[in-house]
């Protein structure tokens, strides 16, 4: 899931929690001092007795865990070795030493902190291994904390099944399956009847998680057959159909007991219970079984969870200040832009909204008249036959628009790269115009479903700050080395920081390994030298380039430490070949005249063979009939060019709506849409506010006037609420000495009393601000 999108989803929930939850608190304080423990709605919080499958499982659980320990005990004990991270090696016993007594023999603060082991990292063998369990031979071994993601996982994972537990205990349900997510967990279950959890459930469910994370519940695994499986949960429809569609007959496969819970899972979990020291539930929501909208409809639960208080408050307030700052939200109260519904993921953007968004674009031109960039226009609409050649028709046509023309199949463009390399090859191409850096704010629509269409985030129709730089292989380093100068142009202007990933030669790759190792190693001749010029550090991240070239990720990261992924780097060696793009080299140039080339040469060995794979086939006899084409090598004295993609703000509308998040909408003066509002203290001097913003407005200034029936004080609330960078109030005195008496949004000190400065002065300073684009409200 995309970041943004996982936050706005969490912001969404909030929403709902935060409106509800104080006014529920205060209900069932009340309610509790009438009715002791019981839950919200007057039902107790637990059903008692509890429901007959419990027993039935744990009868099971207990004979065949007797039997296993029976087999365990009878295990070889044998000296093992044990490698640490550190290289240390201790001496253990095979099936009696764990992992938690390496931990506590170091120490026991660092066994309190170490969520799960894992062992042999790298290999075959490698496996998260719960922290009480016996290791069963030499292995080198890590102990995980929260903080390690995996960690985090498997305290999230193990959380679920305390609210499994916790919602057994209150509804009687069928519990179906409970897994960590990027932000918590949730557990998805059927309650009888197909009644639905209520918010009035959180709180007495919350009160059972209390009493299971008291009670410090060991999580104890064990082995069963499918047969014993099928038999544990006979009572569980949604449990038998995991069991009967993913474990296969005559396998055997773990599950895992905590207090009365015994849950299908392979694991592996934290030590006890008690490790969940901090547990919340979000919201609930309705679901269908395995996501399929056919099958039974399903609750599920959201809950968080940490190991310790300050964690989970920071949280919480962060979620709080995620929902203030909420794009979508914000574009509302600003009034930047608006969905409808006749348009799903096609956005409106308002005056305000339009001047932020053209605002953005016009720093990119003007950074592109610097950097020797070349801005070209190109059609939004093309016939299959070029996305045939390109290869979208074949692997990306579900996410195209498509439509018939002339009895023709024809797309929106979900990309201009296509459109680009058409560009190139219009005319003969000599090395002498390379680099050729060729932008394009065109607009793209992808058929994104519009259940996942979310805010500006996901969106339909977009516009990206989209570059193909089309060069030589030994340009490669500075092309690039030029981009990252860019990127920190850019990104500096937002207070964002930046973090970069390069991604190497995948399994499955196209073109030949010298090409790739070349590019490589140009890629990672830029990354250390930008490194070494204070650029900030970069990443491998082997085997995970696109399969027709190496990437690299570029992460930024907002004010409140979220990251996200705008720009990205990549090479491609694939698409100039699709199209045969090529240029004259430096030889031919030199030797022949431009009409003489040479028409049939052999193919040279080390040129990019033929597409090797097709990836994600299927629909072709829908698509019409794909022939591979025979790909043609250069023609001697004559080069394939690389093809560098490039975006540094990815599509303006996510750009947007990570940036209105980031400023939480007190926009920096250049981007503004409101950068002043100028308030007269009394009619009398209307004229000279009118004079006032028609000065501002010569300067391209965003200037606004409230000169309606409001009184001067309401008028300047207004203007501060909606975060107008600059309120000028102007009296007599003002219009006499033409002068201004500013008020700035960031600094509290002139708010009650401005600061005067003489207009002109004013003036010069403002746009100095704007051109300088300075983070800074200040002048
Ligand atoms: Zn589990
Ligand atoms: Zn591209």
């Amino acid at each position: 899931m995309d970041a943004i999108k996982a936050v706005a989803e969490g912001v969404k929930d909030l929403a709902v929690s935060s409106d509800q939850k104080p006014q529920k608190e205060k209900k069932e304080k009340k309610e509790k001092k009438k009715k002791g423990a019981e839950g919200g709605d007057g039902r107790p919080t637990e059903l008692s007795p509890p429901p007959a499958f419990i027993d039935h499982r744990i009868q099971i659980f207990d004979k065949l865990k007797a039997k296993y320990d029976e087999i365990i005990a009878q295990k070889p004990r044998e000296k093992i070795d044990i490698t640490l991270e550190d290289g240390k090696i201790i001496i253990g016993e095979s099936w009696v030493t764990s992992p938690a007594d390496i931990a506590r023999g170091i120490s026991k603060s660092l066994f309190e902190r170490t969520v799960i082991a894992r062992i042999d990292k790298g290999t075959d063998n490698e496996t998260l291994w719960d922290l009480e369990r016996p290791l069963e031979k030499s292995c080198r071994l890590e102990l995980l904390p929260f903080e390690h993601p995996e960690g985090k996982k498997v305290f999230w994972h193990s959380s679920a099944h305390i609210l499994g537990e916790a919602s057994e205990r209150r509804f009687g349900c069928d519990l179906c399956i409970g897994p960590p997510i990027e932000d918590g967990f949730y557990y998805e279950m059927a309650l009888p009847e197909k009644a639905a959890v209520e918010q009035a459930d959180h709180k007495p469910l919350e009160d059972i998680v209390s009493r299971i994370v008291k009670e410090k519940q060991v999580f104890q695994r064990l082995t069963l057959s499918k047969d014993d499986l099928l038999e544990m949960f006979k009572s569980n429809p949604y449990k038998q159909h995991i069991i009967k569609d993913k474990i296969p007959d005559g396998t055997f496969t773990t599950v895992y007991r905590n207090g009365p819970l015994i849950d299908l899972c392979r694991g592996p979990h934290v030590p006890h219970t008690g490790r969940i020291k901090q547990f919340k539930i979000m919201k609930n929501s309705a679901s269908y079984f395995l996501g399929d909208a056919s099958n039974d409809s399903l609750q599920r639960i959201y809950g968080i969870s940490f190991p310790d208080k300050d964690q989970m408050q920071a949280h919480l307030k962060y979620l709080e200040e995620a929902a203030k700052r909420d794009h979508r939200k914000i574009g509302k109260e600003q009034e930047l832009f608006f969905f409808h519904e006749w348009s799903p993921g096609s956005c409106f953007f308002l005056p305000h909204g339009m001047i932020i968004y053209n605002t953005l674009m016009a720093f990119l031109r003007q950074e592109y008249w610097k950097r020797g960039y070349q801005e070209v226009g190109t059609p939004n609409m093309y016939n299959s036959e070029l996305w045939k050649i390109s290869g979208h028709w074949q692997h990306y046509h579900e996410d195209m628009f498509t439509f018939d023309v002339e009895k023709e199949k024809w797309a929106l463009k979900p990309m201009n790269c296509p459109g680009h390399c058409l560009m190139f090859k219009h005319r003969e191409r000599s090395y002498r115009e390379l680099p050729i850096r060729m932008a394009d704010f065109g607009i793209l629509h992808r058929n994104e479903a519009s259940g996942a269409l979310t805010g500006l985030t996901r969106v339909r129709r977009f516009q990206q700050d989209d570059t193909h730089i089309f060069c030589t292989e030994d340009q490669i380093t500075e092309e690039i080395s030029g981009l990252f100068d860019f990127l920190k142009e850019v990104y500096g202007k937002f207070g964002y920081t930046f973090k970069l990933k390069l991604s190497t030669r995948p399994d499955g790759f196209l073109g030949d390994i010298a090409t790739w190792d070349k590019a490589e190693s140009k890629l990672t001749e830029a990354l250390d030298q930008f490194t070494a010029e204070g650029g900030g550090a970069w990443e491998l991240n082997p085997g995970d380039g696109a399969f027709y070239g190496p990437k690299i990720d570029i992460t930024i990261c907002d004010a409140l430490k979220r990251e996200f992924q705008c720009a990205t780097i990549q090479l491609d060696f694939q698409l100039p070949n699709q199209f045969e793009l090529e240029y004259m080299t430096n030889e031919v140039a030199a030797a022949k005249p431009k009409d003489d080339k040479p028409k049939e040469e052999k193919p040279k060995d080390d040129q990019p063979k033929e597409k090797k794979e097709e990836k994600k086939l299927g629909g072709e006899a829908a698509l019409g009939k794909v022939v591979p084409k025979k790909i043609e090598p250069p023609q001697q004295g004559y080069a394939r060019p690389v093809m560098i993609h490039r975006a540094i703000y990815g599509s303006f509308e996510r750009f947007i709506a990570i940036a209105t998040e980031h400023f939480a909408g007190r926009w920096p003066f250049w981007i503004s849409p409101r950068q002043v509002l100028i308030v007269p203290v009394m009619p009398a001097v209307n004229d000279y506010v009118k004079e006032v913003q028609a000065q501002l407005r010569a300067q391209n200034l965003h200037a606004d006037i409230d000169i309606s029936g409001n009184t001067m004080q309401k008028k300047i609330r207004t203007g501060q609420l909606q975060l107008y960078n600059f309120i000028f109030v102007v009296g007599a005195e003002e219009q006499s000495s033409k002068t201004v008496n500013i008020r700035n949004r960031d600094d509290q000190a002139t708010q009650q009393r401005g600061e005067i400065i003489p207009l002109d002065e004013a003036l010069k300073k403002l746009v100095l601000l704007r051109d300088e684009r300075r983070l800074e409200n200040k002048i």
